[in-house]
């Protein structure tokens, strides 16, 4: 019989791609999402349970009533402009809640940990591209969340035992449309999925920002497709579980970086569709270059990065789309069918 294994947050974008993964693996899978984010959960390849993880009840029924060998923890908000707006919002909900959910575990001796950090603990970098070692001065609350968070769990790995990996993501993209799996935010924020909204309704995309210190004055970003995320959840999880390894921390990127009109050139390419684009002032908190690096998770985690071309970023992110419904099926070239 396989390991029961609970994912917060698992009917989001990391989340149920990375629930997916854990399925296909022979793990049994328990699903514990509000589906305030995400619509529904219509997946027959987990157990769904809907409620909240800072619900101390229902963890306590749960806990009682599965053997997981470890949580990983994908709940959470990451909307960093309405953390800024709303910040007790996020500290209730990414840290306090987070500590009961860890409080419960600690309780039923669940002692396996894999948390969805962020690239934003590092705060404006001093250097690129980031190693783990470069250090953390977040600039919004969301990335202070994650970072508290990350603090918390030091510590209980040294008061209870606790084992944890976090993860630092970069710019998560790019979908598995096959499963049903993509993106989904309301309202969208990200350049991908808004690039391509503007391929399909006409509406015009601001580049926040034209005169960085890049390489075409337009920020630059690592995107890192959210099945090679997936792929370092499992590595985590066999990292801490079955080769028993110590806690960690590690970057999850591809070491190379893209900036906004190179994103925009293949979107164009992809979709075949002319947009309209308007520059527009900087938006606030976004650093010129996030780039990580990688290397830590490559050689401990034997993690590589498999689908994170943009290519396949970009066209899986428009198949999705399609998939759902919100771009038409006819402008998509014969080439990506
Ligand atoms: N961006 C942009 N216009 C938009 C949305 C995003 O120019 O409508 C830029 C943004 O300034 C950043 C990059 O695209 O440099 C990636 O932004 P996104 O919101 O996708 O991810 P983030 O880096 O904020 O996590």
């Amino acid at each position: 019989m396989q390991d029961y294994i609970l994912i917060t947050g698992g009917a989001g974008y990391v989340g149920s791609h990375t629930a997916w993964l854990l399925a296909q693996k022979g793990y049994r899978v328990v699903v514990l999402d509000t589906l305030a984010q995400s619509p529904h959960f219509p997946h027959r390849w987990a157990e769904f349970v809907c409620g909240d993880y800072g619900d101390r009840h229902l963890l306590e029924q749960l806990f009682t009533n599965y053997t997981f060998t470890a949580v990983i923890h994908f709940g959470a908000y990451t909307v960093v402009s309405e953390s800024v707006q709303h910040p007790l919002n996020y500290y209730d909900n990414n840290v306090s809640k987070t500590i009961t959910l860890l409080d419960v575990m600690v309780k039923h001796n669940i002692l396996s940990f894999i948390f969805s950090s962020s690239c934003a603990v590092y705060g404006l970098p001093h250097y690129t591209p980031l190693t783990e070692e470069h250090p953390c001065n977040p600039i919004s609350p969301y990335g202070t969340t994650k970072y508290m968070i990350e603090q918390v769990l030091k510590d209980c790995a040294n008061a209870y035992g606790l084992k944890y990996v976090a993860l630092r993501y970069f710019n998560a993209a790019g979908a598995q449309a096959r499963e049903g799996l993509g993106e989904r935010h309301i309202p969208e924020t990200h350049s991908i999925p808004l690039l391509l909204q503007a391929a399909q309704t006409g509406k015009p995309f601001y580049i926040f920002g034209t005169d960085y210190p890049t390489k075409d004055g337009t920020c630059v970003r690592d995107y890192i497709h959210v099945q090679d995320l997936a792929t370092a959840h499992y590595k985590a999880l066999l990292h801490l579980v079955l080769y028993k390894n110590p806690s960690d921390i590690f970057n999850l990127g591809t070491g190379s970086g893209l900036s906004v009109k190179e994103l925009i050139n293949a979107v164009q390419q992809i979709t075949r569709k002319e947009l309209t684009i308007i520059p527009a002032s900087r938006r606030i908190g976004d650093p010129a270059l996030l780039v990580a690096d990688p290397v830590k998770a490559m050689i401990i985690l034997q993690w590589k990065p498999m689908y994170s071309d943009i290519t396949t970023i970009v066209t899986s992110t428009w198949v999705f789309e399609q998939s759902q419904g919100l771009i038409k099926k006819e402008s998509i070239s014969q080439e990506q069918e």
